[in-house]
């Protein structure tokens, strides 16, 4: 609730950024924000417990770049691993790479092959989760690696864009849609 009222109140909606037509959501300023910050960490962590609060997955990815300002903490307050998703060529030992279509233009996400072991339930942590594109190379990276997604947990939705329509049946948190 109140990781809710705080997205809804400092998030910024930026016209025609990066191109003309898209209103990106600028999650900045509730980083800016301790209590926000706080209250958002907190939020996205239940994601990763069961109803009686134990920690249910092995450990958390991020996706470049906003989502390692976010997964890294979860994986603090759930006391488990942080394994960085990153963009293409960035990882310096061996890597799983997919590509994938964005809701502008297309990219390669890379993995570390040993980041995450065989049977390693995960939870992907990004901000926005807006065509499911990303989410979606996530998963099948998680997969490449013989571990299982449980579940991706998301500031905000964009449900315009339809990226359920990408994640299939996947669980999806978010604390906000838009
Ligand atoms: P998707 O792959 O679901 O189309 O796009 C999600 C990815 O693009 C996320 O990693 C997210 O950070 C970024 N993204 C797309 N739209 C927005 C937006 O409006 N605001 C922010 N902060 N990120 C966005």
């Amino acid at each position: 609730r109140t990781a809710q009222e705080a997205l809804e109140r400092l998030t910024v909606d930026v016209p025609d950024w990066p191109q003309e037509g898209v209103t990106f959501k600028d999650i900045t300023p509730v980083l800016a924000d301790h209590h926000a910050f706080s209250a958002i960490i907190t939020a996205l962590a239940a994601a990763g417990r069961d109803d009686h609060g134990n920690v249910v997955v092995d450990k958390v990815v991020g996706m470049e770049a906003r989502g390692f300002i976010l997964a890294a903490p979860v994986a603090l307050a759930l006391g488990i691993g942080f394994v960085p998703i990153r963009k293409a060529g960035k990882l310096p030992r061996e890597t799983h790479a997919v590509s994938y279509a964005l809701e502008y233009g297309e990219a390669t996400l890379e993995v570390h092959r040993d980041a995450i072991d065989a049977g390693d339930r995960v939870l992907m942590v990004d901000d926005v989760l807006a065509t499911g594109g990303t989410v979606a190379a996530t998963q099948e990276l998680i997969e490449a690696c013989g571990g299982t997604a449980t579940g991706v947990a998301v500031l905000m939705e964009l449900g315009f864009l339809d990226p359920r329509s990408r994640t299939g049946d996947l669980p999806v948190s978010t604390l906000l849609t838009i």
